[in-house]
């Protein structure tokens, strides 16, 4: 059995009360983990740690900092394998996504802020020619980095990578659910000469370890990755301390599909967005608006793509759609799927849970399930299921589907099928997200803000917003 202990000033610890959280193999419902259920003390030594380390850090030359970020990158990629298989035991995805995207994307967070860093620039300016103004940039302190289940370490890294380059010490908290990679990172960023105490890794529940971070008055900064109801629980007690806060919340993503699209790209990507990592990604299109003149012409070609996914070991590369994270979320995606059919929907493919044979017969494994006959408005087409369920529908003109894409709660991404110029231009610009693809789905440019409008999040990450998070920027006016 794996015991993982908390990193704590460059040492693994165990922590202060020794209880521990079962952490299970998703693919086989078994436990395989124990991971410390830290409390606030643990919490308290963290951040004196990260404190202590902040002094020098912020202070080191940068080209320093590059280059143990560098190290951390080659030293990742070199044992890419070990590092995605591990991912795939925890979580459950499939090898393929776990080695071409969240370790391939561990290993670029850091490199690609290793190079933004060397690359920064501040701003300066001549004020009437009687004085000269520049910025003085410095880092804001201690992080805490709080990090959900679905792209465990490419989340986790997204948060640290920006936050070292910055010079900013940190205390993360991974999920409970998927702690065993940001374990082994520590190794990592030991073996690539971080200082001790720079990044310090906490494992433990939300509402205990997750909470203490938050409150702890030496905490400068959260960047919080989550779901909307714990983000407003973060959002409360970081307000009472008035500490900066990044927040990267829920979605429940439209994916609009105009009848001038490229038909096949249209449907391979749609299969990608909807099912991906089990449909377990933030970004994922749930909600599929098609043009009525294609609409049935989409459904016959979308709906047995998705019948014939491959479902099953998340070890074996031929696989497509792995084990959702847990039982209990299992359980709550096909609730989803029973309160469709009570909302009067039509199961078109899929609807149930996957039944696998020999040591995945326990497994958390559900079926891409496609519902159509549903109205827009209902619960089941509003609500984040964060599951391999999309809901297909109809829909006449532009005017229209731009309404049913904004009529959510949520405000991260969107994609646009058309290949009509100014149509592209003018859907992407009225609908209210954070991000918009159009004719694509999940390329990231990390210089672009990320980040989400109404309950999917409050401000933006990605190049120089996440420097502008991590730094305090200072005006100075020199006159003679
Ligand atoms: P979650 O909110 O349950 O947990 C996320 C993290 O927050 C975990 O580490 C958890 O322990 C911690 N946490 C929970 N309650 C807390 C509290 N009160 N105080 C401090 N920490 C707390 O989310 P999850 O189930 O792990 O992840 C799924 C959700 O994350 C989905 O809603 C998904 O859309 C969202 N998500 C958003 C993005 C984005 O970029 N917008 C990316 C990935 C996932």
């Amino acid at each position: 059995m794996l015991v993982l202990q908390n990193f704590i000033g460059g040492e693994f610890l165990d922590a202060k009360v020794a209880n521990f959280i079962d952490s299970y193999n998703p693919s086989t419902g078994k436990v395989y983990a124990k991971i410390p259920d830290s409390t606030e003390d643990d919490i308290n030594f963290a951040v004196e740690a990260a404190h202590k380390a902040f002094t020098k850090w912020s202070k080191t030359h940068r080209s320093v900092r590059a280059n143990i970020m560098y190290r951390i990158a080659d030293i990742l990629e070199s044992r890419q394998k070990e590092f995605a298989e591990a991912e795939v035991r925890d979580q459950g995805k499939t090898i393929t996504f776990a080695t071409n995207i969240d370790i391939n994307r561990s290993i670029y967070n850091f490199r690609y802020f290793a190079g933004y860093l060397l690359h920064m620039e501040e701003k300066a300016s001549i004020l009437d020619g009687r004085a000269f103004n520049y910025v003085k940039r410095t880092p804001s302190g201690v992080a805490g980095l709080i990090s959900p289940w679905n792209l465990p370490l490419y989340l986790l890294t997204w948060k640290i990578a920006p936050c070292i380059a910055a010079g900013c010490a940190c205390v993360c908290k991974p999920s409970e659910f998927t702690s065993v990679t940001a374990f082994m990172l520590c190794s990592v960023l030991k073996e690539a000469g971080l200082p001790d105490g720079v990044v310090n890794m906490v494992f433990g529940t939300g509402p205990n370890a997750g909470q203490a971070l938050v409150a702890h008055p030496k905490v400068r900064l959260i960047s919080f990755t989550g779901g909307t109801v714990s983000g407003l629980k973060v959002n409360t007690t970081a307000s009472m301390h008035l500490k900066k806060v990044s927040l990267e919340l829920g979605g429940k993503n439209a994916n609009i599909i105009f009848e001038d699209c490229d038909f096949e790209n249209a449907v391979t990507t749609s299969i990608k967005s909807s099912f991906s990592n089990q449909g377990e990604i933030c970004l994922c299109g749930s909600r599929i608006f098609v043009q009525s003149s294609i609409y049935q012409k989409f459904l016959d070609a979308f709906v047995p793509k998705a019948r014939d996914m491959i479902v099953g070991d998340p070890t074996d590369p031929q696989t497509e759609v792995g084990a959702l994270i847990s039982k209990s979320h299992m359980e709550k995606v096909l609730g989803y799927i029973e309160l469709a059919k009570q909302e009067g929907g039509v199961i078109e493919c899929g609807g149930g849970r996957k039944e696998l044979k020999g040591e995945l017969c326990d497994g958390y494994f559900v079926e891409p399930t496609v519902i159509t006959n549903l109205k827009p408005s209902c619960r089941v087409a509003q609500e984040e299921i964060f599951g391999p369920v999309v809901t297909i529908h109809p829909f006449e003109t532009e005017e229209e589907v731009i309404n049913l894409a904004n009529d959510s709660p949520y405000g991260l991404s969107c994609s646009v099928w058309s290949q009509n110029g100014s149509r592209m231009r003018r859907v992407a610009e009225a609908i209210d997200v954070g991000t918009v693809w159009v004719n694509c789905w999940l390329w990231r440019d990390l210089s672009m803000p990320f980040g989400g409008t109404k309950k999917s999040g409050v401000g933006r990450e990605g190049g120089e917003y996440s420097m502008e998070f991590y730094t305090e920027q200072k005006t100075v006016c020199l006159a003679d």
